[in-house]
């Protein structure tokens, strides 16, 4: 038999992140969205409410609850504001190279220093010339006696100005290309290391974006994850269980959008009745909510894959394009439902169709979410 329902811990964690959004996200988004300023403080209660870092297990401090657990969550928090969500959920990005790949000494220092303070990391991957390319990367990390070298730049890292520490993916053999990829944690208070100015993005303008240089960055050995020529596998394997809470953010978005579009169409008259009563009205939230159920189903079976210790890579891959290309289209439904108020900052549904534009771009952009479950397809069920 399939069970839909949560558990009672499950909907209390689910209460509490509800309440937090509509308690200390709502009323703050506007003011993080036109100043950009990073939301430290509303992450920080957050960190004492336990809303982030559920997914550290318990020997490092966190509270152990599953990626499912993790998507519930921030399918709220991004309800409240995608801007201010991302930026906490950046660290379960970072730190999960270090839970997927990590020994115990790295575990209880870089998952401790998340637990123990309210601190922010970060994932350093993409660089100015390779995104979706991952080996297009040229950042290299050489061994000098007991420590590796790091040169390079990384771009568009996600709490680059904020990290206590950065998860840093380099070449330390270019020659066996994806191969010759290994991953370290570096302390963000290295010396060598320049943090670029905060990037005006279209949308989430709370979330921290800038580019990172590493201009002889000396990181001890013992802060490589697992072994040399191990780092895109690590870095990879991390988006089976980011993917999903990252497809949540984007129906938290979807269902806040549909929200502001039903309580609108209800008020709105024109030609004598509320626009509700027009099919063309109703029919494209009737499709907002059934796509955001379509949705929310793939993040829960992607999230239930990996908690139940299977293989869930075409599922997050799912999960993250569906969601990603529904928000986008929900929320360019909604401002249509506003007609021309739609178009103004006054009222909030132009701030979510910018913000629903990066689900299609970050954490691989739609186009890799479909080049994944095509080789998914042709190259593993066949
Ligand atoms: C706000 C923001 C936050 C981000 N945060 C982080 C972060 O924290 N850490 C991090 O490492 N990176 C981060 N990124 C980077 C992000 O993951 C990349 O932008 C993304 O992977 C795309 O890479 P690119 O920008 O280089 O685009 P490109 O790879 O140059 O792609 C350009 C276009 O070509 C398409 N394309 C490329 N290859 C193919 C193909 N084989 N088949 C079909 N289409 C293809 C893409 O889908 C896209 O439409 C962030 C980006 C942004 C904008």
């Amino acid at each position: 038999m399939i069970d839909f329902s949560l558990s009672d811990d499950q909907k209390q964690l689910q209460d509490l992140a509800r309440k937090f959004a509509k308690e200390e996200m709502i009323p703050k988004a506007a003011h993080h969205d036109k100043t950009g300023e990073y939301p430290r403080e509303i992450a920080k209660k957050a960190w004492e409410l336990g809303l982030m870092n559920t997914h550290i297990p318990a020997e490092y401090g966190g509270l152990g609850l599953g990626v499912l657990e993790g998507c519930i969550i921030t399918e709220e928090l991004a309800y409240g504001c995608t801007g201010i969500s991302t930026a906490m959920e950046a660290n379960t990005l970072a730190a999960a190279p270090v839970i997927v790949a990590g020994n115990d000494e790295q575990k209880k220092e870089f998952l401790g220093r998340l637990t123990a303070e309210p601190k922010f990391a970060a994932y350093c991957v993409t660089e100015p010339g390779a995104g979706s390319d991952v080996s297009g990367i040229r950042t290299t990390a050489k061994k000098v006696g007991d420590d590796y070298v790091i040169n390079g730049s990384k771009m568009w890292i996600t709490n680059g100005g904020v990290a206590d520490w950065y998860f840093v993916l380099a070449y330390t053999d270019p020659s066996l290309k994806h191969k010759g990829m290994s991953g370290f944690v570096v302390p963000a208070n290295t010396p060598g290391i320049t943090v670029g100015k905060k990037e005006w993005n279209m949308g989430q303008r709370a979330s921290d974006t800038r580019g990172i240089t590493f201009e002889d960055v000396k990181v001890p050995a013992k802060w490589r994850l697992g072994k040399e020529g191990d780092g895109f596998k690590i870095a990879m394997s991390a988006f089976d269980h980011t993917r999903p809470p990252v497809a949540a953010g984007a129906v938290g978005l979807a269902r806040r959008a549909m929200d502001e579009a039903i309580q609108y169409s209800q008020t709105r008259k024109a030609f004598g009745q509320p626009i509700a009563g027009f099919q063309a009205i109703s029919f494209m939230i009737a499709d907002m909510t059934k796509d955001i159920e379509a949705g929310r189903l793939l993040v829960h079976r992607a999230a239930w894959a990996i908690d139940s210790g299977q293989r869930n890579t075409r599922f997050a891959a799912m999960a993250k394009a569906y969601c990603a290309d529904m928000a986008m289209r929900v929320a360019t439904d909604a401002v249509q439902v506003f007609g021309g108020y739609g178009y103004s900052e006054e009222y909030p549904v132009e701030k979510l169709m910018r913000d629903a534009k990066i689900y299609q771009i970050y954490e691989g952009t739609s186009q890799i979410q479909r080049l994944i479950i095509a080789k998914e397809i042709f190259e593993r069920d066949r």
